[in-house]
């Protein structure tokens, strides 16, 4: 593309189009990309950058994959759409049965969503429908964990961290939830009745109002980066089971071998009696996402009142997500994923060590194919991401948190040259 064709798209999206997390008028860069493959992604002015994002935690092949591309066209030769409400398809029975095989034991009921945030939404109210029909119609709230990210709409936000989700500016359309610190017990460390009597607390004195407690299994992506122990994750459940508190795992950036296990609550052996997966379930193709329930759960509410469960996206099981779902699935367990990812892991402790004694470094850990540089201070966006595009990467920091969540398949000269590039910046980062 010429680079002036390329200033006036800019400049119309400066004008009109909103970003994630973004001022209209933002000083902040956007790049214009032209096409992705691989782990590469190519701008419209003809620079490559190593993808260190995949897209937000979803594409684990790749860009651009034969075989995902195949899926989507196959697709389309027999239907791109059709509505659920009283139809199935192939593709959608194809995949719950993939997901209820491979989830954790006992989650056999699957509602099919179209975004991350909708299947937490999903979750909360399947919550409160099943105690209800248990005839506790007073669990109507939820638990949660401080710096937990679970989703942008009014219901995922109100179980969100209060302060980096800005509760109190939202504050009288957000149901007021129950928080507890995030465990401080670390991934390889043992959790001590300290660290669980918060939740304990918690549970012991508000049970009769709360219907589930809500977390992010070993990993707490957006709200903090955070890996703890799986420890925490098996007490939790038994004091859920203790008393009579579901426990929705939310897995939408975990789910698919990102941890090191297929879902992170495997790292703990539990069940959770709902799930939510998104995400990387379309292998970063199309939004979809999915609710997994026991039938303990969708029993109750199928017995219960309205003996329906209320919800229904208009685009509910799109075939053509279902179909690259399936065949991002296949391609995920027909691969090594399992060694590839725990090699990753060894890379990225090796390659970003060198960040460990910077004097503006707080921390940096890495679990499954998850690398987190945690500053001190918090990273300029606006000065450090064009350091990275000019350097070739992509990376885009938060706060604090500089970190990497390569594709799976990315190549170990790659990895290397992301890993690298990156810790030149990151040392010429003084505060
Ligand atoms: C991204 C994310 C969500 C929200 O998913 P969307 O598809 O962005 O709506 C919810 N929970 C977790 C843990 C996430 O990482």
């Amino acid at each position: 593309m010429s680079a002036q064709s390329i200033d006036a798209g800019l400049a119309f999206d400066a004008a009109h189009i909103w970003h994630p997390y973004s001022a209209m008028h933002s000083d902040l860069p956007v790049y214009q990309v032209a096409s992705a493959s691989g782990v590469r992604l190519r701008l419209a002015d003809g620079r490559e950058l190593i993808d260190g994002m995949s897209s937000w935690w979803c594409t684990l092949h790749g860009y651009n994959h034969p075989r995902l591309n195949q899926a989507i066209s196959d697709q389309l030769e027999s239907m791109a759409h059709v509505m659920f409400g009283g139809l199935t398809h192939e593709p959608a029975i194809r995949l719950v049965e993939k997901l209820v095989a491979l989830t954790p034991p006992g989650l056999e009921s699957v509602f099919l969503a179209d975004s991350g945030s909708v299947a937490v939404e999903v979750a909360m109210k399947m919550a409160i429908q099943y105690w209800n029909a248990r005839g506790k119609p007073d669990k109507q709230r939820f638990a949660s964990l401080r710096n937990g990210y679970h989703g942008d709409t009014l219901g995922a936000m109100s179980v969100c961290d209060p302060v980096t989700g800005m509760h109190s500016l939202f504050n009288a359309v957000l149901a007021p939830q129950f928080f507890v610190d995030a465990p401080r017990a670390g991934f390889a460390s043992n959790c001590s009745d300290e660290d669980i009597q918060p939740l304990q607390t918690l549970l012991q004195h508000n049970h009769e109002q709360i219907a589930a407690l809500i977390l992010e299994p070993i990993v707490q992506g957006a709200g903090g980066m955070r890996f703890y122990s799986p420890e925490y994750l098996s007490r939790a459940r038994d004091l859920c089971d203790r008393y009579q508190v579901l426990l929705i795992a939310d897995e939408i950036a975990t789910g698919f071998g990102r941890s090191g296990k297929l879902f992170a609550c495997e790292h703990a052996a539990v069940s959770p009696d709902i799930m939510c997966i998104g995400k990387s379930l379309t292998g970063g193709y199309l939004s979809l996402a999915a609710t997994l329930a026991t039938r303990a759960v969708s029993d109750g509410i199928d017995a219960g009142d309205p003996g329906i469960f209320m919800h229904g996206p208009t685009f509910m099981a799109n075939p053509l997500a279902c179909a690259v779902a399936n065949a991002n699935i296949e391609l995920l367990l027909e691969s090594d994923w399992q060694r590839r990812v725990a090699h990753i892991e060894r890379q990225l402790e090796l390659l970003l060590s060198p960040c460990r004694n910077m004097p503006q470094v707080a921390e940096v850990r890495c679990l499954g194919a998850i690398g987190v540089i945690e500053m001190k201070q918090a990273v300029d966006m606006a000065t450090v991401v064009p350091l990275f595009v000019e350097a070739g990467i992509w990376v885009r920091p938060f706060g604090k948190l500089v970190y990497l969540m390569p594709a799976y398949i990315i190549s170990d000269e790659d990895l290397g040259l992301l890993c690298s590039r990156l810790t030149d910046i990151v040392a010429q980062l003084v505060d």
